[in-house]
């Protein structure tokens, strides 16, 4: 529930915003001890490297494991994420259950009060929707949109935010201070394509979409008359004014900061003043994202009849507590949010869904716990020194860059010598102690997680950014660049097999964990982050001549994506993946020469199972992104995500290299001009 839009940061994976993973009888890994560098019986040698890496590379083990009935998808991350959270995770918190007298607001008092409260199913069926009655009955009696609109600054503090978002982060045009911004929002399926692609499956899945808003409503016994296409109608108006995911990753374009009195003639329908009191916000200027939207906004809100209004607010109230409410609500929006949208087949059992919650919704206060028992402090060390190692190979890269003039060569290395990382959890943690969490109040729990949060936020508007802050809790397999503090961080828990085996074959390590810092590094010089200079400021240091050269090969990138079809009808959306794909083009690049670097003067490893170290390098990153989809994912991903399928990261990416084809002995995977070098 974090309220940063994704655009802010850039991840290795994508982050679901539904659903997380969890199954039961896969073999799981245990870190600590010997793991296997590469699973060899995870290959299927009938199929040619050259042809299609990801099948040699991973063939068998997608054979084998096919996407369980509670997943959308299935692979390296999902496998590492249960088996984290079933070991690890699950034991934590068991074992802090067994502790008594626990001191109000403590880290195992905070953790098992709301553990409790989510499996406390009978107490949470006894009090229904009673504890979201309050605000329901406010909507119902507002008198105008006007009233609705001042609400909606009470209901977005909760989390349940309407058609506009607004947040507190660090200024992109003065990184050291925070401001506040102002984004499009309030899409129950949270991106416009599934408004208006006439494909049939989405045609499908807003028709169904419709049924499940009814039946939600029904439930709850709110008796509008045809709710379902009244928010759909509804919704769909406001997808249509906003902008597309792919003009959303343009910084400058979505950087326009105006005092505060502007809003009001921007959008005249819209109580701003009202909006932001009731959100505890005071504003002298505002970043927004886009002033054509809040314009049409302002009319849109001036078109709509009050009742609409109220209704959509009420969706609003109910679709953001369905997880929280009597099982029957858990179990609608599971049906709709994860069967229809992501084809997952069956509901995890609440006990699970109950660790993943808490994961969810206190992951710092877990997270603390979970690094003093799980994360060894020598990982930092070995971490810190692959990423200086990557940092300098990067440093010799752009200098032989052709495409690059020596004025533009000098500010990029600026640049990356300002680059700062973070490994494995904060330095310090928040205080979290006056949260108030009872272990019958699961709904109000879940208030006060939010509430805290929110107050958080809207205590850092017009002061210095806190450089030490993390984004993500260290129990996350994931890792992220933050343009604005020009820094990668990585969380504890990637730093395990199969991304990071400190007793592994080196060459598979440059392929997953140093291609993964690599990636991460070249976040900061990708077609978003290469707009942001060494101090995380927007401020452009290319020559004209230099930024043309940059555009053009990203041009080459975008078009070779966008033609790719993963599925019947949906193809890559090479805009939208730009970015992520310039990133793992630059990280197995910067990984493969760091693994040359290290080698230099060394005799040369012998081959292992019949692999060169060369060709090792590249199963260690298709061993990373092995994963299998249920098509309705594939299809959510290539339409929202900024991140290309796990499929291929693989199969597109590597062919593109001529250091991938001459490991294999590769003849015209693609066309020479298609050997794109960036970074
Ligand atoms: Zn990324």
């Amino acid at each position: 529930m974090k309220k940063q839009p994704a655009f802010l940061i850039m991840t290795l994976i994508v982050m679901t915003l539904f659903l997380t993973s969890s199954c039961n009888n896969h073999k799981s890994l245990n870190t600590g001890t010997k793991v296997p560098a590469f699973d060899i019986s995870g290959i299927d040698s009938t199929i040619k490297p050259c042809a299609d890496f990801d099948g040699f590379a991973n063939g068998n083990w997608k054979k084998h494991n096919p996407v369980p009935s509670t997943e959308g998808s299935w692979g390296s991350f999902e496998v590492l994420d249960k088996e984290n959270r079933e070991v690890k995770i699950k034991g934590i918190i068991n074992e802090l259950l067994s502790q008594e007298n626990l001191k109000k607001g403590s880290e195992a008092q905070l953790i098992t009060g709301y553990y409790r409260s989510y499996l406390d199913t009978v107490t949470l069926a006894k009090r229904g929707i009673t504890p979201i009655i309050p605000l329901s009955e406010k909507i119902v009696a507002a008198k105008s949109n006007m009233d609705l609109i001042a609400l909606a600054g009470e209901l977005a503090r909760l989390n349940i935010s309407g058609p506009f978002e607004v947040y507190v982060n660090a200024d992109d045009r003065n990184s050291t201070m925070n401001a506040i911004f102002m984004g499009q929002g309030g899409l129950s399926m949270r991106d416009r394509n599934y408004y208006e692609n006439k494909d049939s499956a989405m045609v499908k899945i807003r028709a169904e979409f419709v049924k499940h808003v009814d039946k939600m409503f029904s439930m709850a016994g709110w008796n509008e008359k045809a709710p379902g296409q009244t928010i759909l109608d509804f919704e769909t108006k406001l997808a249509l004014i906003q902008l597309k995911n792919f003009e959303m990753r343009d910084p400058v374009k979505i950087y326009n900061k105006i005092p505060f009195s502007e809003l009001q003639k921007l959008a005249a329908g819209i109580n701003w003043a009202d909006y932001y009191k009731n959100y505890g916000l005071h504003a002298d200027t505002v970043i927004v994202q886009d002033k054509n939207y809040l314009k049409n906004l302002g009319l849109l809100i001036k078109s709509t009849p009050v009742e609409t209004l109220k209704t959509y607010f009420r969706w609003r109230l109910l679709t953001n507590f369905a997880n929280v409410l009597p099982s029957q609500f858990n179990k609608e929006s599971f049906h709709f949010f994860s069967t229809v949208m992501f084809g997952v087949k069956t509901q995890r059992p609440r006990e699970e869904r109950a660790v993943m919650s808490v994961n969810y919704r206190l992951g710092m206060p877990l997270g603390k716990l979970y690094v003093a028992k799980y994360f060894p402090e020598s990982s930092k060390k070995k971490v810190s020194e692959m990423i200086e190692n990557v940092r300098s190979v990067y440093r010799e890269r752009i200098d032989k860059l052709t495409w690059m003039s020596a004025p533009t060569k000098e500010k990029a290395k600026k640049k990356l010598a300002a680059f700062t990382w973070k490994i494995g959890y904060p330095d310090t943690w928040k205080d979290y102690s006056s949260i108030d969490i009872q272990p019958d109040k699961l709904i109000e729990n879940s208030m006060n997680i939010t509430l805290w949060e929110h107050n958080d936020m809207i205590s850092k508007a017009g002061k210095p950014v806190d450089k030490k802050e993390w984004g993500m809790s260290p129990q996350t397999i994931n890792a992220y660049n933050n343009p604005t503090n020009n820094e990668i961080v990585f969380p504890a828990a990637i730093l395990q097999p199969p991304f990071f085996n400190p007793d592994a074959d080196d060459a598979i390590n440059y392929g997953a964990i140093i291609g993964v810092i690599g990636h991460e590094m070249t976040h900061g010089f990708d077609d978003q982050g290469a707009q942001y200079d060494g101090n995380g400021n927007l401020s452009n240091w290319w020559t004209p001549e230099d930024s043309k050269n940059f555009i053009s090969l990203g041009k080459k990138l975008e078009e070779y994506f966008s033609s790719i079809e993963v599925t019947k009808g949906f193809k890559i959306n090479g805009k939208l993946t730009l970015g992520e794909n310039i990133a793992d083009l630059g990280g197995l690049t910067l990984g493969y020469y760091a693994l040359e670097k290290s080698l230099e003067g060394k005799k040369k490893p012998e081959p292992i199972n019949g692999f060169t170290y060369q060709q090792r390098f590249f199963l260690g990153w298709a061993q990373v992104w092995r994963e299998n989809m249920t098509n309705e994912s594939l299809i959510n991903q290539v339409q929202t995500n900024e991140h290309s399928p796990a499929r291929w990261r693989i199969n597109a990416t590597l062919p593109l290299m001529k250091e991938f084809s001459d490991a294999f002995g590769c003849k015209c995977t693609v066309a020479d001009s298609l050997k794109i070098v960036i970074w």
